[in-house]
């Protein structure tokens, strides 16, 4: 038996009006998953721990966060297509505007133009360690130091405010592999300012009333380490099917294959419907398809009630298909984004899984429902095998 598992980003709310997005959305694909399936509420990390969107994903996959998770750059160079090594480091960027050292722009205006051309131009090797830096969307950039004696204890130089210089990055532990590594980031950000200063594609950024993209600037720093291979793991192969770089970054650190999809961006106004087409196709080649949708997350941090309750039906609506396949089924987040809230909450998740179950009486997929289902009440980190037991694929523990 083949899994599917579908993941909307913070789906999971609380009440507004006595209901919550899903409570009060139109959903008849996913009420039918719960109706045929067992259901439950799930702890992606664990109870009362907030999770990101990447802790949460390495949990649902069977990876220990607080082992694996060191910071969101390693996630993003794989997502943005770097390869990495166990032990490069890797930063999430931004280019910036900055003017007299003063940063006036933490997005360069927002504006793409050149950025490509100017990603090319900060490929450096700086004291021995090789800088990888690439352009991933919109303003936003990865940067991975590749050498010895690096560490990932350092401090950011994006200053998260406007009118401050940038930042200078400084070790945050006694180690001389942490001195180093802050060391060459400095350099590196300085190198790259005069590079990105002097270049073509910023006079004519400027020349055509856009802020330059004339600074580089550096957060969550972090080293990939030895993930065990999802194939290794549970024993076949697994893929994923994502639009946005951050989770096409955890899969593909734990081993799954990405396969891209036309359109799939990552917005309320991804293409689903080839999404849920790709993951069809995927499962004649993979016994695992890990389906993500980002939209839910995006408007919940809008705060916009009626817009999430749309998503979800839009969603609704293009998963159908997936009912007519005799496979175990997952449906669930990665975490709560109640749209009262507008940030990410520990609030369990609900998941429901249809397949070879013992169906239990929950008819509705909601989180109030959910929480009344014979799954109980679940840590993330057993997601994949139990998943993966109603598959058929695990093996009998003891004699
Ligand atoms: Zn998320
Ligand atoms: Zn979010």
């Amino acid at each position: 038996m083949k899994t599917v598992l579908i993941v909307c980003d913070g789906i999971g709310d609380r009440l507004k009006n006595g209901k919550t997005p899903l409570e009060a959305a139109h959903k008849p694909n996913m009420d039918e998953i719960s109706k045929r399936g067992i259901n439950g509420i799930m702890d992606t990390i664990a109870p009362g721990v907030i999770p990101g969107s990447d802790t949460a994903h390495l949990s649902i996959f069977g990876y220990d966060a607080y082992k694996y998770y060191t910071g969101r750059g390693p996630f993003e160079a794989l997502g943005a297509g770097v390869e990495l090594d166990a032990d490069d480091i890797s930063f999430r960027c931004n280019f910036g505007s900055i003017q007299e050292g003063m940063i006036v722009d933490r997005r360069a205006g927002r504006d793409e133009y050149g950025l490509d051309k100017l990603s090319e131009l900060l490929d450096f090797e700086i004291d021995g360690v090789k800088v990888v830096f690439k352009k991933s969307s919109g303003h936003r950039a990865v940067l991975v130091f590749k050498g010895s004696n690096l560490s990932e204890k350092i401090s950011e130089t994006d200053p998260e405010e406007l009118n401050s210089p940038a930042r200078k990055s400084f070790p945050l532990d006694e180690t001389k592999e942490a001195k180093f590594t802050s060391k060459i980031l400095n350099e590196f950000t300085e190198r790259a300012y005069r590079v990105l200063e002097k270049s073509e594609i910023n006079k004519e950024r400027i020349k055509a009333g856009k802020l330059p993209a004339n600074i580089v600037l550096a957060r969550g720093s972090g080293k990939l380490g030895k993930l065990e291979c999802f194939e290794k793991k549970y024993g076949f192969k697994g893929a994923c099917v994502a639009g946005v770089n951050l989770i096409k970054g955890v899969s593909r650190a734990v081993g799954l294959d990405i396969l891209e999809v036309e359109g799939a961006n990552g917005h309320v106004n991804s293409n689903i419907k080839g999404k849920v087409e790709k993951t069809i196709e995927a499962l004649n080649s993979y016994d695992f398809v890990f389906l993500h949708i980002k939209g839910t997350d995006e408007i919940s941090h809008d705060g916009n009630f009626e817009g999430k309750v749309n998503m979800i039906e839009k969603i609704d609506h293009e998963i159908g298909e997936l009912l007519n396949l005799d496979i175990t089924l997952a449906l669930t987040a990665d975490h709560s984004t109640p749209v009262t809230v507008k940030e990410h909450t520990a609030d369990p998740v609900p998941i429901a899984v249809s397949g070879d179950v013992r169906t239990d009486l929950v008819e509705k997929f909601g989180e109030r429902t959910c929480a009344r289902g014979d799954l109980g009440r679940i840590s993330g980190i057993n997601l994949a095998n139990i998943l993966f037991d109603i598959s058929k694929k695990s093996k009998k523990f003891g004699a």
